[in-house]
């Protein structure tokens, strides 16, 4: 029998999911509720709105219309987050500029998404002026600012943000339109070749926003997000929508503080200033404030932070609970909007002490209603829940970016089988908790075996003198690849610690832990420091570069 569609009367509003609705309970529950930036300045939700219709009424007077493009290059601020609602609620689409990436990579993502406008802060100037001539599509520039005029160069600027506000009116006519039209898109941080584009409609944004505040909100008592939160995103707002939390924020109607450029004392005054409750971060931006001299003056114990983008160290769990830090892991991925995955504890838990709960604040985590998310082997088949079958994860949910823009055939690759395809290996639990392994890329085949790079880091930051560490697959002729690990350590240590030191202690975990015994093949070096990404992450592609040559300790035997 074919399906029946529901009968729909002419007269009925079908209520496409569009970003606009996000805007309509913080109207009535808290509309005095503030927004807040790094310089104290404040304004509530009545003033949000208002604003944002006046910048829809703003760029509607440079020629913006549905279907064109707008980008924004600032730091985290509350203008930014005007363009997150004003640019897609008129069916215009938003792209966040990775303001890290070198001129000429932010060059590429402008051409390639066919930008119209630009909104630039006045930071980012210099990178303008390097390129600028080459912009193709880019037709009117708006700098970020309440300046008084325009500055006359790098380029002719249209207008100053505040100023074209102010001569706005408050009351755009937002139209409803399909909720499967584009809202956003942003470039991958992708290590190899040009960044890819990847694209969310308006449905996909308010599905991820009500499945995240879904998840959040269910929580027992751990980790809970509600109504008297106060919120602060520590992930940039131009990567992946600082993970859609701004807009989650927005919909309940939290007061929100946005704090420009992240500079750590700054960051940490705020928290203490505006009395936060609510962060996400990678562990890099933790690991910075962690480590900061203003921390010990600052009380955190009010303070969940969701951590993600890279695989939480245990100790870095136990470090953030012994400050009273209510830390936990999110997964997800640029593709995927991003969350797919929260780390919640069943109250049971929380009683124990941190480094039991560690174990269960860094596994990967839940899946968010909706999900459908499956460890799976080369033929496609899912694996069991039983903690350690290990395979790629792949993925099915209502906010996946459905290809990479222009580029079909790497669009193919990542939905083969009709699975998005992760790129990650992990294992799920009898209780539904995924814990990712590694990235297939990063695993380490030694002597026939896998060893999980991850897990090597996790065991090295365990150790008092270890400050940071990435390990990384070295071409080996006897085992095929060794684990050779790079090692910051604490300055303070440093001269106390070898690397037969090091090794004895990985020994020890391998051997504790029941992991591959060619774990105890991994070669030492110690490093100054580690290469990062654009967005703060280990980028061990590059350090495998870097390192191939460098020899290696002599052998060990494996009996
Ligand atoms: P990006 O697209 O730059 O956000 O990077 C996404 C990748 O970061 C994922 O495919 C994972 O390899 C990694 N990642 C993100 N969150 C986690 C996590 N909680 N644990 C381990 N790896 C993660």
């Amino acid at each position: 029998m074919p399906v029946k569609n529901i009968a729909v009367t002419p007269s009925a509003y079908t209520y496409p999911l569009l970003i606009k609705s996000l805007l309509i309970t913080p109207l009535v529950h808290s509309p005095e509720r503030e927004i807040i930036q790094a310089d104290g300045s404040r304004y509530n939700y009545r003033t949000l709105n208002e604003r944002i219709s006046r910048l829809a009424g703003g760029l509607a007077s440079l020629g913006i219309e549905a279907g064109s493009t707008v980008a924004v290059m600032d730091w985290d601020t509350h203008r930014y987050l005007e363009c997150y609602f004003a640019v897609p609620m008129m069916g215009a689409i938003l792209q966040t500029v990775n303001i890290r990436l070198s001129p000429e990579q932010i060059l590429y993502t402008l051409n390639h998404a066919k930008a119209d406008v630009l909104m630039i802060g006045a930071d980012f100037l210099p990178v303008l002026e390097a390129i600028a001539d080459k912009l193709e599509t880019v037709r009117s520039f708006v700098l970020m600012s309440d300046a008084a005029d325009p500055p006359s160069a790098p380029v002719k600027f249209s207008a100053v943000y505040e100023k074209l506000l102010s001569s706005a009116p408050t009351n755009f006519d937002f139209p409803d339109f399909d909720e499967n039209t584009q809202a956003t898109v942003f470039y991958t941080t992708g290590t190899t070749g040009n960044p890819k584009g990847v694209y969310f409609s308006h449905r996909q944004l308010v599905l991820h926003t009500l499945a995240t505040a879904a998840a959040m909100g269910s929580a027992a008592c751990q980790g809970r997000l509600h109504r008297e939160d106060v919120y602060m995103p520590l992930t940039p707002m131009f990567h992946v929508h600082a993970w859609g939390f701004p807009y989650v924020a927005t919909m309940l109607g939290l007061k929100q503080v946005y704090p420009g450029q992240y500079l750590p004392d700054r960051l940490l005054k705020l928290i203490a200033r505006e009395d936060v409750t609510f962060s996400h971060c990678v562990p890099t931006i933790l690991h910075m404030l962690l480590h900061h001299p203003l921390v010990d003056q600052t009380d955190l114990s009010r303070w969940k932070v969701v951590i993600g983008g890279a695989a939480m160290p245990k100790a870095m769990a136990i470090a953030a609970q012994k400050r009273g830090i209510d830390i936990f892991t999110g997964y997800g991925m640029s593709e995927t909007c991003p969350i797919l995955t929260l780390a919640h504890l069943p109250t049971a838990r929380t009683e124990a002490p941190p480094e039991e709960q560690a174990a269960l604040r860094t596994k990967t985590g839940l899946p968010l209603p909706l999900v459908d998310l499956r460890v799976v082997d080369e033929a496609m088949q899912s694996l069991p829940f039983d903690g350690k079958s290990t395979g790629e994860v792949v993925v099915r949910s209502p906010w996946l970016t459905q290809g990479y823009l222009s580029d079909p055939e790497s669009s193919e690759k990542l939905w083969n089988g009709s699975y998005l395809h992760t790129g990650d290996i992990g294992h799920i639990d009898p209780f539904g908790y995924l814990q990712i392994t590694d990235r297939m890329k990063d695993v380490i085949k030694s002597g026939g075996e896998w060893t999980s790079s991850l897990q090597l880091e996790d065991i090295l930051l365990q150790h008092p003198a270890v400050m940071e560490v990435a390990v990384i697959a070295q071409r080996d002729e006897k085992w095929g690849e060794r684990p050779l690990a790079l090692v910051r350590l604490k300055p303070e240590m440093a001269d106390s610690t070898s690397e037969s030191k090091l090794r004895k202690h990985v020994a020890e975990q391998v051997e504790k832990l029941g992991l591959s015994r060619y774990a105890i093949l991994i070669n030492i070096i110690f490093v100054e420091g580690l290469t990062k990404t654009s967005v703060g992450k280990l980028n061990k592609r590059a350090m495998r570069e870097e390192f191939a040559a460098t020899k290696i300790a002599p052998e060990e035997e494996i009996s």
